[in-house]
Formats: structure tokens, sequence, C-alpha cells
């Protein structure tokens, strides 16, 4: 029996799922996932049921991370220099490979030899091509362009904001405003002029994300990660007209889709329970909707609904581009989990 559950497909967002190898807990389980189609289907075997589902693209369990970054992060950056907001998440359970998706092993940043380096996730890469890009049209222009680049990184945990370049910055406000549009009022914004300033900045948030989970008693896979470059290009044009733009990539490692146990760890209250994963659920929705709004359909987007999505509102649909990466593992010890997150990324198609 064949259950066949196809995507639509849409310009604004795009979903891809990517299938990590087998770890070493996993080593002697069968797979339940099969990929077929040119790399456009996944089969699930779900107890004797084929499920079928078909995605934009899928990065099988070889896949290189300089693929993902030429299909996933290279259209939206693309994008973004050319004056758009766009977002890339990775979604998926603990453990599925997420985080070595958007950032890649630590070692392999500064890897000079070619096998560890070519394991950099999206954001060594994104920060490199974005310089090089600046460069280049440098080279051309000469000093009639000019670039500002920032980075903030912040998290949301239990729907609070926390500044991970300044962790004294708890419990942060979303503002939105005629001319500023959405933004979190006093997030640190770093200049950054190298792709190392940016690894610089990524690690010292990294290393307070830890340290504050860890002092605050929290679980890190459960806290969402939004790193965000901000592009500032002025331009001088004949006449005394300068030409200004802003535009904003935001790199986000959501926290881990598995349902959360009911069940309370120490000192959590009920609310706490029920918020720790409002924003994932949320972005599922403001996701959908957005797809069928792109496919014509009239429909109201409830960005407010999550702090995530609302943090996010400029940069999800509109002229925004995005794109979910959802990871997932191979194999049948995990088969629930895949399943679930294979439905959420075909909903958010
Ligand atoms: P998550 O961030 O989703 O919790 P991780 O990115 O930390 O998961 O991945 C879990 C483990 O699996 C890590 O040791 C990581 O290096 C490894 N891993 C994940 N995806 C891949 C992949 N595509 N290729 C090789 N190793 C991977
Ligand atoms: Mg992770």
């Amino acid at each position: 029996e064949l259950e066949e559950i196809a995507a639509s497909t849409s310009e604004c967002v795009r979903v891809v799922i990517r299938i990590r190898p087998l770890n070493e807990r996993e080593q002697n389980t069968a797979p339940c996932l099969e990929v077929g189609d040119g790399g456009r289907n996944i089969v699930v075997n779900d107890q004797g049921n084929a499920r079928k589902f078909t995605f934009d693209s899928i990065f099988p369990i070889d896949g290189k991370q300089e693929d993902v970054f030429r299909n996933v992060a290279k259209p939206i950056i693309d994008s973004c220099l050319a004056g758009y907001n766009g977002t890339i998440f990775a979604y998926g359970q603990t453990g599925s490979g997420k985080t070595f998706t958007m950032q890649g092993p630590e070692e392999s940043i500064h890897a000079q030899s070619g096998d560890i380096r070519q394991l950099r996730g999206i954001m060594p890469r994104v920060f490199e091509y974005i310089f090089d890009s600046i460069q280049k049209e440098k080279e051309e222009k000469g000093t009639a362009v000019d670039y500002v680049v920032k980075c903030a990184y912040l998290q949301v945990y239990n729907e609070t904001i926390t500044d991970l370049l300044t962790p004294s910055q708890h419990n942060l406000n979303i503002r939105e405003d005629t001319l500023k549009g959405v933004y979190v009022e006093d997030l640190t914004e770093e200049t950054v002029k190298h792709p190392e300033d940016c690894y610089r900045v990524l690690r010292k948030g990294v290393a307070n994300r830890t340290v504050s989970a860890t002092s605050m008693n929290q679980e890190s896979s459960r806290s969402h990660g939004v790193f965000t470059v901000i592009i500032e290009r002025k331009e001088e044009k004949p006449d005394n007209l300068v030409s200004k733009r802003v535009s904003r990539l935001n790199l986000v490692d959501l926290a881990g889709s598995e349902r959360q146990k009911l069940a309370k760890t120490s000192g959590q209250t009920l609310k706490e329970a029920s918020n720790i994963n409002r924003s994932l659920s949320v972005l599922g929705y403001v996701i959908m909707a957005l797809v069928d709004a792109s496919n014509g359909k009239e429909r109201h987007i409830n960005y407010r609904d999550s702090k995530l999505t609302f943090l996010l509102k400029d940069s999800l649909g509109g002229n925004a581009k995005t794109c979910m990466v959802a990871t997932v593992s191979p194999s049948e010890l995990n088969l629930v989990e895949t399943i679930s997150t294979l439905k959420f990324a075909q909903r958010a198609k």
C-alpha cells in the first residue's frame, strides 16, 4: 500500500531534507528510509506501509556540506546581497544534524587540510561568501559603494529572548516601528570586517549559550539560536544621490523537534513546560500560511503568536526568501521522530 503525499511548490519557501549517516548506536539497525526519483522523493517504511514524501531536494547520507551550501544557502545570500531579507532554518530532532548542517564541526572552521575543511557548515561558508562578494563589487565599482556588515546572535528559550553577545541582557523585548520594522530592543550588533570576525562572534555566542543553559538549568536542545548577519549597503550615484539599503540574513538552529515529555524537570512551572515548544509549533503554522498565501489563498499570518516568528516577521514572506533544512536519522530507531519531521516539513511546503 502506497500513501502518496505530494508537496505543492512555492517560490518564497523551500524545504529540503538532509539524512545523516548512521551513528555508532544505530550501526546494526535497519534503515527506514529510501531516496528515489532523482533525489526528490523519500519513501519511509512505517511498519510495512510505504509512505512517500516529496520535497524540493533531498540530501542523501553522503551529501556534501558544499552541496548543501550551494543548493540551500547561496540563492538566499545572493538575494540578501541584492537587498532582500532571508532566513535559513535547521529543523529536526536532537542529534539529527542541525548544528552539523548550520556550523559544521568546530575543528573544521580553521582547518587547512581539505578533508576536514570540507566539513564546514553553512555559516562559515556564508561569512566567506558575503565578504568575497562585497570585495568583488568594490573592485568593480570603487569607492562609490560602501558596506557595513554587523552580526547579532540571540537565543529564544521558553519564549524569553537572551542576547548571546551580552548575556546579561536577558528577557529582551521585540518592538515594531514603521521605519525600522520589527527589531529586538537593545540587542548587541557587532561590526564585522572579515569572516574571522564572524567566527569570533559565533564562537562567543555559542560559549555563552552553553554557560547560560548550564547555569540556569536549561536544556540547550530546547532553545532556538538565531544568528543574524545585517548587511548595510550605500552607493553614491551621480547628482549627489545616495542609495541605501539594509538586508538581514537569519541563520536559525531550531530547538529539537522531539515531543517534550510532560514530566517536568525540577523547578519548571506548567507554563514553562507548555511554552517550551511554542515558537516551533507557531513557526509551522506561519510557514504553512505563507505557502498558502504564495499560492494565492488569502491567509492571515499570526507572526505575533510566538517570539521567534515575531522577531523574524520581516524576514519571512513578502520578498524574503526562506529555506528550511529538515534533518533526519536514517535508522528505524528514530522512525517515529523521522515521520513527524517529514510531516512537519511536508506541511511547510
Ligand atoms: P543536532 O544539532 O540536530 O542535535 P548534531 O548536528 O549535533 O545534531 O549532530 C549529531 C552528531 O551527528 C554529531 O556528532 C554530528 O557531527 C553528526 N552528524 C550529523 N549530521 C552529519 C552528517 N551529515 N555527516 C556526518 N556527521 C553528521
Ligand atoms: Mg545542535
